[in-house]
Parts: structure tokens; sequence; C-alpha cells
């Protein structure tokens, strides 16, 4: 083909940078997470994954996988067109149902990923208030900064959970503009919490809307797993809480919630919503099976809150550069690409533990980090391990740390 030397060119512009992305061969067995086997060139061998974001293991608990086997059987693989065509199958409609409850909503719209609702959500809604200003924080996630650009209004980004930075912006649009601030409450590579009480007075005190990313955060905080915005007291205050089916509630797709009007005004205009093929009946039934079940169970959110708690300590005690994190992530910081992805690569091969490497553009140079998700599945052991493997690793690239400090526990 007379084009390729184009795409083998942008390859091998990408391997220069050191940015070029293999994807582990990995097979996850029912039973055994966070176990699983690699495929490797070797041949298979068991590893252990600590960087899933099935961060509950909810993908394997018995009641999804049945909801999703079960509906399938009786309804069928496919959705059979987008919902335009071919109606809404019942379990997205009661998933819809599910969702606006979780969240205290009078409605909520499903879409095939949490990219897409993003995307979707943001540029609709932003198209639907005139003369609109987006307010968006700076580390806003690749799917918000494409619904800003898709919006095509105005935009203005705000400093990363700067409030002060947010209020200058929002006084100098002045209360009469229709103004939408968007940001996330858990931001995925560092951990760090948004400040949704305090944006939420901004948004009161100056006549703005506010859309809130809980992708990070649906099912693993709130008493209900709602997400931290539940946990806080605010989710009363947000007016659109977007989220997704394919982290803690373990399957795939994605959301919005919101008022009716606002809800039927998306479901009515947004073309990432109207011109696909829409989410599968066994897909939004083993997804309305996570969220029930997460509803009334915290057994899985309190062990992976523990875990999460014990494995920074433990690294940290071990002398290993744990950056701050007021979450479930933990973060390593390796600050180089190149020995970034060697680590990642060393921990797999030497030592059965998968965690990929995390570079630019993800994050900025110098921030490579290895990307740590315990869940309730990891044992202590698991732990203790991971800390040894990663000590060694660090040895072996001469990767700054601390002497070692204190046994774990
Ligand atoms: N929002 C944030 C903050 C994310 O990190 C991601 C994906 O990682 C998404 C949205 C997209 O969600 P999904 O994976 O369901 O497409």
């Amino acid at each position: 083909m007379t084009y390729s030397h184009h795409f083998e060119n942008a390859v091998a512009r990408l391997k220069d940078e050191r940015r070029y992305r293999v994807f582990a061969d990995l097979e996850r067995s029912v039973g055994t997470f966070p176990r699983a086997t690699w495929h490797g060139p070797d041949g298979a061998r068991e590893v252990v994954i600590w960087c899933s974001n099935d961060y509950l293991g909810m993908g394997h608990h018995p009641d999804v996988i049945e909801a999703m086997a079960g509906t399938a059987r009786r309804m069928g693989a496919g959705a059979g067109g987008t919902r335009n065509i071919s109606g809404t199958s019942h379990p997205v409609v009661e998933l819809e149902r599910e969702l606006a409850d979780l969240h205290g909503k009078e409605a909520a719209l499903v879409f095939t990923s949490g990219y897409i609702s993003n995307q979707a959500g943001i540029s609709t809604i932003a198209k639907l208030l005139p003369d609109c200003l987006i307010l968006s924080d700076a580390l806003n996630h690749n799917s918000m900064i494409e619904g800003v650009r898709q919006a095509g209004c105005e935009k203005q980004v705000f400093r990363h959970n700067d409030v002060g930075h947010l209020e200058s912006l929002l006084r100098a649009a002045g209360s009469d503009r229709n103004k939408l601030i968007v940001f996330e409450s858990i931001y995925s590579m560092d951990g760090d919490i948004g400040p949704i009480r305090e944006i939420c007075d901004l948004a009161e005190r100056y006549r703005a809307m506010t859309y809130i990313d809980e992708v990070h955060a649906v099912g693993m905080y709130g008493p209900r797993g709602a997400g931290v915005a539940e946990r806080d007291g605010q989710m009363s205050r947000i007016d659109v809480v977007e989220g997704t089916l394919g982290k803690a509630f373990g399957v795939m797709g994605g959301y919005i919630a919101g008022s009716a009007a606002l809800v039927d005004a998306v479901r009515s205009h947004a073309a990432g919503f109207i011109f696909t093929t829409a989410m599968p009946p066994a897909v939004a039934a083993a997804a309305t099976a996570a969220i029930r079940h997460l509803k009334s169970s915290s057994a899985e959110r309190d062990l992976q809150q523990r875990q999460a708690a014990r494995a920074k300590r433990v690294l940290s005690l071990a002398g290993l550069p744990v950056m701050p994190s007021d979450t479930h992530i933990v973060p390593v910081l390796v600050g180089d690409a190149e020995k970034c992805k060697s680590a990642s690569d060393l921990l797999l091969r030497r030592h059965g533990i998968y965690i990929q490497p995390i570079n630019y553009p993800t994050v900025p140079r110098g921030t490579e980090r290895l990307r740590i998700t315990p869940g309730p599945a990891h044992t202590d052991a698991m732990i203790d391990d991971l800390a040894a493997a990663l000590l060694d690793v660090w040895l072996e690239f001469g990767l700054p740390h601390q002497p070692y400090r204190a046994a774990a526990e």
C-alpha cells in the first residue's frame, strides 16, 4: 500500500519517544481474580493483577455473571439496533431507573461507554444552553475535553482544584451568562478528590450548572455506592452526575443522571446516543445486578479501603516513593518513561506482577508512574509480595527510594 509508510512512521515516532504501548495478553478466571493467566512470549503463566479498574471484582460476582448469562439466554446477545429503531430493551429501562435512584435524580440515560457519555453529555448540554461558557478543570479526562471541544462554545480552563481561580472566572463571566462547570470527583492518575462542596457553593452563588464525572468513585464511595458527592452529602446539589458501568460495577457502559427535562433533551439531541447500537440487554442486566448489590453491601468498599490503606503503608515503609493520594488509587513515582516501562516489564517477567506503566500523555513527562489499585481480593500476603517485588525492581534500575524503615505491621 502506497500509504503504509505514514502509519509505520507514526508508530516509529511513538517508539522513539518511548510512548509505544504494548498490551499484556491476560486471561482472568472466575474465582481466582486478582490472579490471572498471562500469555507471554515464553508461554502461559500465573500472575497477580495490581492495576485493574474492576476495582471491587464485581465483574466476577456470581449475581452479575448470572444476570448476564441468564438474560442472554432469554433475550439474546445483541440489542438489535439503536433505541430509535429497535426500541429500548426492558433491562435498559430497569438500569436507568436503578441509576436515577442511585443518584437521587429524576432520570438517567445510558450510553455505550463512560467515554461516550461525557463526550455526548457535555457537548449536548452546552449546545442547548444559549451562549454557554464551559469552565473545565485543567486535569479533566480526555472524554470530557472532547465533550467540551465538540460543544463548540467558549471554554475556560481553571487550575486543577483551584476554587479561587474558578471563582475569578465565574465572577468575570457575570451571573446572567449560562455557565457549565465540568469537573471530576476522583482524578484517577493522582487519586486526589475535587472540592465538590466549594464548587457547588460557587455554582449557586454565580448561577452556574454543575457536571461531575464520578467514574472512579461510583460503587466505591458513599453509603450506597453513588460516589464521593453522596459520601459528602453534596449529591442533591449537583445538576448532572456522570458515571461508568465498566469499573467498580464490573461490566461496560456509561450514563448521566439529572433532571427529567435535561435527560429527555440529551436523549433527543445527542448524536452519540441516537446514532449507535444500544447496550445489549444482558450487559444492562449485569450492570443492574452490580449496582443493586453495591447499594446494600459495603463489605467490598470497606475491604478495598482497608487494602488500599495497607498497601500505601507497606510500600511507604519499604521506602518506595508512594505519591500522596486521598483514595483507593496508589501511584508510585518512577519519573522516567523508559524506566517506567522497564520496571513494569521486569515486574511481570521476574515476579509475575502485572502493573502497566503510566507515561506521557496520560501524565506529565517526569511524573511517569506505576498506578496500583488494590482491591478487596488482594490479600495481605499479596501486598507484602508486591512491596518486595517493587523494591527488587527499584534496586535493579537504580530508582530513587528511601532506606527500608520498619516492618510493615
Ligand atoms: N472519565 C474518566 C475520569 C475516566 O478515567 C474514564 C476512563 O478511564 C472515562 C471517563 C471513560 O469511561 P469508560 O471507560 O466507561 O469509557
